[in-house]
């Protein structure tokens, strides 16, 4: 039995909310040092003392790892830059539901000139218009004789 598939655009949300988290993630790294450099006397606006700044300055993680502050911006940057672009694909983010219709072939005969010709109908279309207690669908246009009748359900 044939099928029809359609499928149904779902909007998201949860990348959103992932999208707000990364980018504040990136950020705090990035502002905590910029907070740093500006306590230690670095004006932004000089910015190869800035860049000295993070150059020269380490910060540690522990058991005697540690980084040059740099980075902690570059990461701070990549991990922001990712959060920004799942909020700006945010209703790109789609999903795809996919529903299943049973597809089926009817005869159909014009009461007048007894022609016969087939169509395709969804099984809940059939249903809604009272098969198979009413056989007689819609009018229509007979294509063979011209005629506007409500063809019959000859099978199915
Ligand atoms: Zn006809």
């Amino acid at each position: 039995m044939p099928k029809n598939i359609r499928r149904i655009r779902v909007a998201r949300n949860s990348s959103h909310v992932f999208g707000w988290v990364l980018t504040l993630l990136g950020l705090t790294p990035i502002i905590v040092v910029l907070l740093n450099a500006w306590t230690s006397g670095v004006s932004f606006l000089d910015l190869s003392a800035l860049y000295d700044f993070l150059w020269t300055n380490r910060f540690n993680i522990g058991f005697g790892i540690g980084f040059e502050l740099v980075y902690a911006i570059i990461a701070g940057a990549a991990i922001a830059l990712i959060g920004v672009l799942l909020l700006a694909r945010k209703r790109e983010q789609i999903e795809e539901l996919t529903v299943t219709t049973e597809d089926l072939t009817v005869t159909l005969e014009c009461t007048v000139c007894k022609n016969r010709w087939k169509e395709h109908f969804q099984k809940e279309q059939l249903q809604s218009m009272g098969f198979p207690q009413n056989r007689t669908i819609s009018r229509r246009k007979c294509l063979a004789c011209g005629r506007f009748t409500r063809p019959k359900i000859i099978r199915i």
